[in-house]
């Protein structure tokens, strides 16, 4: 009989674990999950139009690490309303 062997993919860098984040975990070797991310930046630039969003993912083993998040500067021909 031989064992299954259990495949390591939990990063030695940061310690990351795909499997223990079966939701959260993003990775941007994975398509799908830039995809993800891309449109998830997208929404939130929809919602806060000061926003800009750039996904950061770690080095190690591109694990999503967190979206930054970067003010946006307003035009110069911003209408201001004064009160
Ligand atoms: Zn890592």
């Amino acid at each position: 009989m031989t064992k299954i062997k259990k495949s390591t993919t939990i990063c030695k860098e940061c310690g990351e674990d795909p499997t223990e984040r079966m939701v959260g975990g993003l990775y941007k070797k994975n398509l799908l999950h830039r995809k993800m991310t891309k449109s998830f930046c997208k929404q939130q630039e929809i919602l806060y139009s000061n926003h800009k969003l750039k996904p950061i993912w770690k080095e190690c083993c591109g694990a999503l690490n967190h979206y930054q998040v970067t003010l946006k500067k307003p035009k110069k021909d911003y209408p201001r309303y004064q009160t």
